[in-house]
């Protein structure tokens, strides 16, 4: 039997646990008539691109954050979409602690200073800040919220969340009711909201300054949620105390003010970049693709 033809858009699917996808497809780079399903990640799928692709019926996104996926469009087309939430889940949650504990402790820094050579010649380097003890506010507590607090607990002096209304998994925490009452109570507030035109920018001058000289901001939802020129203003002067960045408005185009800064660790969009999780990605988008290539019931429709 042939191989149906898929709208290819990963450039490098070995790192999305998909190097066997062309076994069971015949993989396209460009949209053409004739083609029914595509496989696309962050770099999404917009309505010319649906347009270039009339017989689209399906697309399969290897992200759960479908915000460069006009969804609007594919509704009228009626192209159903699949993501993969809940198999990344752990690896996201886990990088946002990871960043929060590289920026209170100057992980990254420490690293380049023996590396220099400079410890022998300058002594210690300036003193780090706690990472636990502290208070920490989680934005938006969904599947990936919920999983930072959980892990946050044993270590956090409290934790507080806003979401749009009080959610019953966020019982044992307190609940603020909006972005800048959550910055002015946290010491550390971890960015965990959808991407879109929604929350663009839900992360905007007056919350980065509620949160403060002695915050710390970490970001491992989507780079439009934080205003980042008033965040790289804040942090280079003083009205921010510091950062952990997993991702940024323009990707992978990182501002050069953000990467001089020192208060600052940065991280190339590496979320749910493991072998495990992106194999259980992979799969994940297979069996959404076979399943509807059978007529079956989609996995992950959104
Ligand atoms: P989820 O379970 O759908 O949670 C989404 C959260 O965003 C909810 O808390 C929701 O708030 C909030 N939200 C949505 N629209 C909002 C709006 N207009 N205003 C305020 N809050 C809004 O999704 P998830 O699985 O936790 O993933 C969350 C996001 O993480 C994804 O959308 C993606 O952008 C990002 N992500 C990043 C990486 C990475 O590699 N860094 C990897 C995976 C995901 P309510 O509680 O009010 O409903």
């Amino acid at each position: 039997m042939p191989k149906p033809p898929l709208l290819m858009l990963i450039e490098q699917p070995d790192l999305f646990g998909l190097a066997h996808i062309g076994d069971h497809y015949d993989l396209r780079a460009q949209p053409e008539p004739g083609i029914v399903a595509a496989v696309s990640s962050g770099n999404g799928v917009d309505a010319a691109m649906m347009e270039a692709a009339p017989d689209l019926k399906m697309i399969a996104l290897s992200v759960v954050g479908y915000d460069k996926v006009d969804v609007a469009a594919a509704r009228q087309r009626g192209i159903a979409i699949t993501n993969t939430p809940d198999v990344l889940t752990d690896d996201v949650a886990d990088l946002a602690i990871g960043l929060m504990i590289a920026v209170a402790r100057r992980l990254p820094q420490h690293d380049r200073f023996v590396r220099q050579g400079r410890w022998p010649q300058e002594g210690p380097p300036a003193l780090a800040r706690r990472a636990s003890g502290r208070r920490i506010g989680v934005l938006g507590l969904g599947r990936i919220g919920q999983a930072i607090a959980r892990r946050a607990a044993p270590f956090a002096a409290e934790i507080g969340y806003y979401s749009r209304a009080q959610r019953e998994e966020g019982e044992a925490y307190s609940y603020h009711d909006s972005p800048r009452a959550l910055a002015e109570w946290a010491d550390v507030l971890i960015v965990a909201v959808s991407g879109g035109p929604d929350t663009a920018g839900l992360v905007s001058r007056a919350v980065i300054e509620a949160l403060g000289p002695e915050g710390t901001l970490i970001n491992i939802a989507r780079g439009s949620v934080v205003d980042e020129p008033a965040m790289i203003a804040a942090l280079t002067d003083g009205r921010l105390g510091s950062a952990g960045l997993d991702v940024f408005a323009h990707e992978p185009n990182v501002p050069e003010a953000l990467i001089q800064l020192e208060n600052v660790v940065l991280v190339p969009h590496q979320g749910s970049a493991t072998r495990e999780t992106r194999a259980a990605m992979g799969q994940l988008v297979l069996d959404n693709l076979a399943a509807f290539f059978s007529g079956k019931s989609l996995l992950t429709p959104i």
